[in-house]
């Protein structure tokens, strides 16, 4: 008998479920563990908050006798609340966050005690860098890397430790994390956006980005995950005959939340409830133990850090309920997958949301002209804002027959299509005032009521326009938003600039006024970037066709959607908006390579692995089973026996084939794989992975659903799908 199997059966069976302490309301509890403005005005000087205040509306520098406050503050509170140490945490290139942690404790010479924090501390680190991803900036410079604190993410106190958000940088100042591109580009969309913005209002002085994230994950027991070994090392399962039952019954979606898991929910929350996180909505989602949590979205660098704090955290309460998330895109075979939609949209300090439309036709001037600047700029970059949510788990997504397509398409609905069309029309050069009058009150002032019943949402696009904000679907549900938010933000500010340059040349040159000016740039634009926009089905064939004859790519791979990274025009794009460098871009690209290639390394080793550890022996087992029982009938009836034992036959000689297609994929998958790893070439060699290994995980995985299939129950070594997902 299988015992692991059975035994995590046994075990999942016994839990019970936790009670989760009431700590109070939602709202006294929110941000208590956190830094932030409210503990500032009762820990900080004058001074000090006033400077913080100001580093955190424009980037301005604090100098260190400020520091020095803030940290004995933040030192003061973090002690009151039960901290014993602190960390800069940041997110190094692996995608995920790191922390080294330091007691605040320090000794003075005479050998006593004492607490210490100091602005030096919580300005700078230098935690080992060397076993960080670098992509090759560490050997051609500096070998060391050191933290900074981020004074736009607040401090917060996670378990006993004072946890600081910081940027991680070579000592030549190169990024080697993911948040310091995100900040400088979130600086370049504020600059480009509070310009344009101030052609509507004068009053306003900064643009930030606003994300809204839905994260998607699985939730499984933990004796069921951990006794797989593809889940424990891959995140998601490389074999398993698909259930008799799926999803297609929908009786998950938004279905009843089982009772451990609104237990396990409940205690999330009440975490993130703490550490200022505005989680809100909860729900079942399409498949099978999937599930989604989604926040009130806030400014995009401090989602991004409260997503990944997020996971996390996940990860921690999900072990204290005998859970194990899965963050992969595509944890199964034959249901979803998992995504995390990002919702984006612009909002100024004067309080307005630039991508909602308005009660006057200058409001709404302004909302056309973010949203259509926008798609412009999707236009003109959507293969590097594919490449942006590129990755091996996502490749199961993008490019699979799963929503949405690796080709990147905007939808905005029919009622915002025909307000484009309308604004196509716009004559060139002045309008007469007739024309004016008509664009007021029949295109720009129709707006706002067109758009609340703009309810025929499409599923399947990857960029869609809902009602007030974009949202891209593509992201992988374990991606780091900063990725995309790099990239977007960036694209955007690239926009804007070139707009207002148009722009303020018809207005200088052309005489014209400044909404007559608005208009014209606009139209062109719109006539400029329709093949991006598509309202149709976009897992079609057709949809295939018909966006290669646009021109739109279509890459499939993580390691073909990468190439466009370090293309001209991105490198030109990155430089001139002041976001990466082209080292720091060049080492993005190898280090995003390496991950993927690593990722394929190890499925192949395990899938290895679950085959001649677990698959054959149990197939032999169960096949020497059948040979004894056809050898005893024989013994007993002779040559009668051949049609008595015709079944038994029958499976052992279908067994024997399955096991030798198994065994030759396997080895070969295995010869591949060892020649890929001769090639020097980071692309290069991730092709090879993509397009000569891959395909063999296909293959070997069909032979063992195959013996999953025909093998006894109780022989076979690993839990079933059956088991994973649907024991509750
Ligand atoms: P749904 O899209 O699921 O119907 P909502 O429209 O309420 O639901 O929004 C989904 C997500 O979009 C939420 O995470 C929400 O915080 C986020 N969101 C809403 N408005 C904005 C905005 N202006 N900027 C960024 N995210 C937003
Ligand atoms: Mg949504």
């Amino acid at each position: 008998m299988a015992t692991i199997r059975f035994e995590a059966i046994a075990e999942s069976q016994s839990r019970i479920r936790i009670n989760i302490e009431d700590e109070g309301r939602r709202s006294t509890l929110f941000a208590k563990n956190v830094f932030n403005e409210e503990r500032m005005l009762q820990y900080l000087t004058k001074d000090a908050l006033e400077s913080v205040q100001s580093a955190i509306f424009s980037g301005s520098k604090i100098d260190r006798k400020i520091a020095d406050q803030v940290a004995e503050a933040m030192k003061g509170w973090a002690i009151t609340m039960g901290a014993t140490h602190y960390t800069h945490w940041f997110q190094p290139l692996t995608g995920s966050t790191a922390e080294k942690h330091d007691a605040f404790l320090d000794l003075l010479p005479d050998g006593r005690a004492l607490e210490k924090f100091g602005g030096r501390q919580l300005v700078q680190q230098e935690p080992d860098a060397s076993s960080f991803p670098s992509g090759g900036i560490r050997n051609t410079f500096e070998a060391r890397g050191y933290t900074a604190w981020d004074p736009t993410s607040p401090a917060f106190i996670y378990e006993t430790t004072l946890c600081i958000p910081t940027i991680f940088v070579s000592y030549t100042g190169e990024a080697l994390d993911n948040k310091a591109p995100l900040l400088r580009a979130l600086h370049a969309v504020d600059e480009a956006a509070t310009a344009v913005a101030k052609y509507f209002d004068k009053n306003v002085t900064k643009v930030s980005a606003t994300l809204g994230w839905e994260q998607e994950y699985f939730l499984l027991d933990k004796a069921l995950a951990n006794s797989r070994p593809d889940i424990s090392l891959t995140g998601r399962t490389l074999i398993g005959q698909t259930a008799a039952k799926g999803q297609q019954l929908d009786d998950h979606y938004f279905g009843t939340i089982p009772g451990r898991v609104l237990s396990f929910m409940s205690d999330l929350e009440k975490e993130c409830t703490k550490l200022g996180i505005p989680v809100k909505t909860r729900h079942n989602e399409v498949a099978p133990n999937q599930f989604e949590l989604a926040p009130v979205f806030e400014e995009a660098n401090l989602a991004v850090d409260h997503n990944l704090l997020l996971m996390d955290v996940m990860d921690k309460i999900a072990d204290r309920h005998s859970f194990k998330v899965l963050f992969h895109e595509k944890p199964f075979a034959g249901i979803n997958g998992s995504g995390k939609h990002n919702n984006w949209s612009l909002a100024t300090d004067t309080g307005v949301n630039l991508l909602s439309p308005g009660t006057t036709p200058m409001k709404n001037l302004q909302f056309l002209t973010f949203f259509v600047n926008t798609i412009k700029a999707v236009d003109t970059y959507e293969e590097l804002l594919r490449s942006s949510i590129a990755s091996a788990g996502n490749d199961h997504r993008l490019g699979a027959n799963e929503a949405p397509p690796a080709i990147l398409s905007i939808f905005i609905g029919t009622q915002l299509s025909r307000v484009l069309d309308e604004l196509e029309g716009v004559s060139k050069g002045k309008l007469s005032p007739e024309e004016k009058t008509e664009l007021k009150l029949n295109v720009v002032g129709k707006i706002p009521e067109i758009l609340l019943d703009n309810t025929d949402r499409n599923r399947t696009s990857p960029f869609a326009f809902t009602g007030n904000k974009f949202e891209i679907r593509g992201v992988g549900s374990k991606t780091n938003c900063a990725k995309p938010m790099t990239i977007l933000n960036t694209i955007v500010a690239k926009q804007l600039i070139a707009f207002k340059k148009e722009v303020d040349v018809l207005i200088d040159k052309k005489n014209l006024k400044k909404d007559e000016a608005v208009f014209n740039v606009l139209r062109e634009y719109i006539k400029t970037s329709k093949r991006i926009r598509f309202d149709g089905d976009g897992y079609s064939d057709v949809w295939e066709k018909e966006a290669r004859k646009r021109k739109l790519s279509n890459n499939k791979t993580t390691p073909e959607a990468l190439k466009v990274l370090t293309s001209k025009e991105s490198l030109e794009l990155f430089k001139s908006m002041k976001v990466m460098s082209e080292i720091e871009v060049k080492a993005r690209q190898e280090v995003e390579l390496e991950a993927y290639i690593l990722h394929l390394q190890i499925e192949g080793r395990v899938l290895n692995e679950l085959v001649y550890g677990h698959i054959i022996p149990a197939a032999i087992e169960y096949q020497n089973t059948l040979i004894q029982n056809v050898l005893g009938l024989k013994e007993i009836y002779g040559a009668a026996h051949k049609k008595l034992s015709e079944g038994q036959s029958n499976i052992i000689e279908q067994m024997a084939e399955y096991l030798v297609a198994l065994k030759k994929n396997t080895d070969a998958m295995t010869e591949t794989r060892k020649k890929a790893n001769k090639l020097t070439d980071s692309h290069k060699k991730a092709v090879a992975y993509a397009e000569n290994v891959k395909p063999y995980f296909d293959e070997i995985r069909y032979h063992c659903d195959k013996l999953e299939q025909l093998v006894d129950d109780q022989v076979w070594p690993l839990t079933k799908y059956r088991e994973l997902l649907f024991i509750k």
